[in-house]
């Protein structure tokens, strides 16, 4: 360095870099003048220059001279963006350390897209138009400057609300049916801190979902700043919203699972809606769970956060439940059982399929049992409509040659191809590929290949038949694959155009359907014997979900029903919905989880590998037991820890890669993390060597919903 050169600042810069790049801490590069942690640079990495953000200050320019013919100075630096504030700095370095990801991807990927691909001169304009359009006070609605007035409050929720105010901030899990008012508990909740001057994060499990919640939330708090944040909005929109939250302008911010990850110097009360649904935790690169996120802002920011559900998870359940009850007593436990007026949930008919008469042989038996048919023939008579679950979209989920015992595998998967009937097609729903159904079998030539099994393009065309005249609907993921079609097909069953609705999970979700007075799951048992170990609770929160569609409305309320056909009616999970007894079930749950040591009993992290064969990916797998192995020998530390050999992926094959996972098992979390932490340079190093011999994903998945 010359003497005659300024001083220069060593500054610590994350960039987002693939994982197996290895690039995990910070690394350093000069600035002309010093730079907060937190500020968002350009910096040149190999040949590009990325955005990355400031994360240390190392030591300033003394060290410089020793420096300078290595490090590479900043390129720009994203001026008037306020850095990130510590808070937001020790969130993001949680979700890396404790979801094993590095540092970099986990701070660049929560922040909005354009802000990680603008340059500084980009960055200028876009900073200019936001400014002008929050000055000229968009996002206030400036009609409604006296908000409809809220509800008298039902002692349920009143005493909900009492011990909120009371009660430090911490979780409370907000535990009532659906239709009990949760929501209006949100909102007075919300409104509380509003007036105090806080700031409000309400998360949603689905964007489906946001606009409901976005249009109570608007009508109650007309004249404050709500923003949205999900993956639905364009990347101007997503930094706008951002924007305003970090700036402290929003008062409400509403989103999805990345919303957790919005800065709020104002932050005053997290809601997390629905807190059980599996979308919140993500389920590819980094797979953090944003309700568990919740929880540690939560502690972290010291405001409280409030659970919603109606079957919450066990883990929730279990942190929920006093000490004096078996459970770990560390949330407050805020019960609703009623329904908010007359609503009651609808009674539950448990159909018995083994007591039906048996189809003429070679038939195969009718979707639905005479007594269900029956049941909604008579609610179409009386101008009701029925709602008829099937957890499987297509027409169905395989086709076969009687002759000669071809069936519709995808070539590149280890599955079954599903036979799409609306354009003739077979689509693999792991990779996607697609080929026009064949007129006759490929193998033998047979022109008389048949569909097996049932999904809900068929049930669809099914019912039709056996309820002529009957105005039959569907929603699935693939009605509704086009913008707008789910608004459109809801809009159709809410006018009574529809009689029957036929749908997959995504219609049991929070829509408030007032005329549908019966919902039957047609093959709930599916569930029932599953090997994952959280089919039976995803399946109990799914039905409840769904009867909590009927008898919405007071008036119907009364003759609405929820069937189940089943061929296991004495089976446990139908004899808890039977009283809608959500304890009873989940205490059964618990027993069970912890005898064989699950969570929330246990702690699992799934360690995950791909390769060309599944003796690349178990390879890997093998050695990084090992080395955990070793290392638990070597620290004496072994026994909370089980590690479990490497198996093949329930669908093994994808797209012509193999997948393997080995699962690592602990009676304490702590255990499991510090092993982790320790591992996760020695898994890198592995991993490169093992990449020499062909391609080699891996990650782990702490967490996990499914094993
Ligand atoms: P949840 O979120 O638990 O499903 P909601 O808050 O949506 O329940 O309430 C269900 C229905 O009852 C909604 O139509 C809501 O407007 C109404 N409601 C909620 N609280 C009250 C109340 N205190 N008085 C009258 N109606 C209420
Ligand atoms: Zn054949
Ligand atoms: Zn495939």
């Amino acid at each position: 360095m010359n003497p005659t050169d300024p001083p220069q600042h060593r500054v610590g810069v994350v960039v987002e870099a693939p994982q197996h790049s290895g690039l995990w801490a910070p690394l350093d590069y000069l600035s002309p003048q010093p730079l907060s942690p937190g500020s968002l640079v350009r910096v040149p990495l190999g040949r590009r220059t990325v955005t990355g953000m400031v994360w240390a200050l190392a030591a300033p320019a003394d060290d410089g001279a020793a420096y300078a013919g290595e490090l590479k100075p900043v390129a720009e630096v994203l001026a008037d963006l306020p850095p990130l504030p510590d808070d937001w700095r020790a969130l993001v370095a949680f979700a890396a350390q404790y979801y094993q990801r590095s540092l970099g991807e986990m701070a660049l990927m929560v922040l909005p897209p354009e802000l990680r691909e603008l340059d500084a001169t980009q960055w200028q304009r876009r900073l200019k138009r936001l400014h002008k359009r929050l000055a000229s006070g968009e996002g206030l609605d400036p009609e409604a400057a006296s908000p409809p007035s809220s509800p008298s409050l039902t002692p349920q929720q009143a005493q909900a609300l009492d011990r909120l105010a009371d009660g430090p901030a911490q979780p409370h899990l907000l535990w009532g049916s659906t239709g009990s008012g949760k929501t209006e508990v949100y909102l007075r909740q919300t409104e509380r801190v509003l007036q105090a001057g806080g700031q409000v994060l309400m998360m949603v499990p689905e964007i489906n979902l946001t606009p409901q919640l976005e249009a109570r939330v608007a009508a109650r708090f007309a004249g404050r700043r709500i923003v949205s944040l999900h993956s639905g909005l364009t990347p101007a929109q997503r930094l706008q919203g951002w924007l305003m939250a970090h700036l402290g302008h929003a008062d409400i911010v509403l989103g999805t699972r990345l919303a957790i990850f919005t800065p709020l110097p104002r932050l005053g009360l997290i809601v997390v809606d629905e807190e059980h649904d599996p979308s919140y935790k993500q389920q590819d690169g980094a797979r953090y769970s944003a309700r568990d996120l919740a929880v540690y802002r939560g502690r972290q920011r010291q405001v409280p956060v409030l659970l919603g559900s109606a079957t919450p998870s066990l883990e929730t359940w279990h942190n929920a439940l006093p000490v004096a009850e078996g459970g770990a007593g560390r949330y407050g436990l805020l019960a609703m059982p009623a329904r908010v007026g007359d609503g009651q949930m609808p009674a539950v008919r448990v159909l018995d399929l083994s007591r039906e008469p048996k189809p003429p042989r070679g038939e195969s038996a009718p979707p639905l049992a005479s007594p269900l048919l029956a049941a909604i023939t008579e609610r179409i008579e009386r101008g009701e409509q029925s709602l008829v679950l099937l957890n499987r979209r297509g027409y169905a989920p395989v086709l076969h040659c009687g002759d000669c015992g071809w069936k519709s595998g995808c070539p590149h998967c280890s599955a079954w191809r599903v036979f799409h009937k609306a354009d003739r097609t077979l689509r693999c729903h792991h990779c996607g590929y697609t080929e026009r159904v064949p007129r006759a079998c490929p193998d033998c030539g047979n022109q008389d290949i048949a569909p097996v099994g049932r999904g809900t393009e068929r049930l669809e065309e099914q019912l039709a038949e056996a309820l002529p005249g009957a105005r039959i609907g569907r929603i699935d993921a693939d009605v509704t694959r086009h913008k707008g079609a789910l608004e459109a097909q809801l809009a159709s069953v809410h006018a009574g155009e529809v009689d029957v609705l036929v749908g997959t999970q995504m219609v049991a979700k929070g829509h408030d359907f007032r005329r549908i007075t019966l919902v039957a799951a047609v093959n709930p048992d599916a569930a029932l014997f599953a090997s994952d170990f959280r089919a039976a609770e995803r399946q109990f929160a799914l039905l409840m979900q769904a009867a909590g569609r009927a008898g919405r409305d007071a008036q119907v309320a009364g003759h609405s029903e929820m069937w189940l056909q089943t061929w296991h009616p004495t089976h446990a999970l139908y004899q808890s919905l039977r009283q809608y007894d959500y304890a009873g079930f989940a205490a059964q749950q618990l027993k069970e989880r912890a005898m064989a040591g699950l969570p929330p009993h246990a702690s699992l992290a799934m360690l995950r590998a791909e390769g060309k064969t599944q003796a690349a990916a178990q390879g890997f797998l093998q050695a990084a037991l090992q080395a955990a192995q070793d290392h638990l020998a070597s620290t004496g530390e072994a026994s909370p820890l089980a590690l479990y050999p490497p198996v093949p992926t329930p669908v093994q094959r994808v797209a012509n890669i193999e997948r393997a996972q080995a699962l690592i098992e602990s009676a304490h979390r702590l255990a499991l993390q510090r092993l982790l932490q320790h591992l996760q340079p020695v898994w890198l190093a592995q991993a490169q060597e093992h990449r020499r011999n062909g391609l080699l994903r891996w990650a782990v998945d702490v967490d996990p919903l499914a094993i």
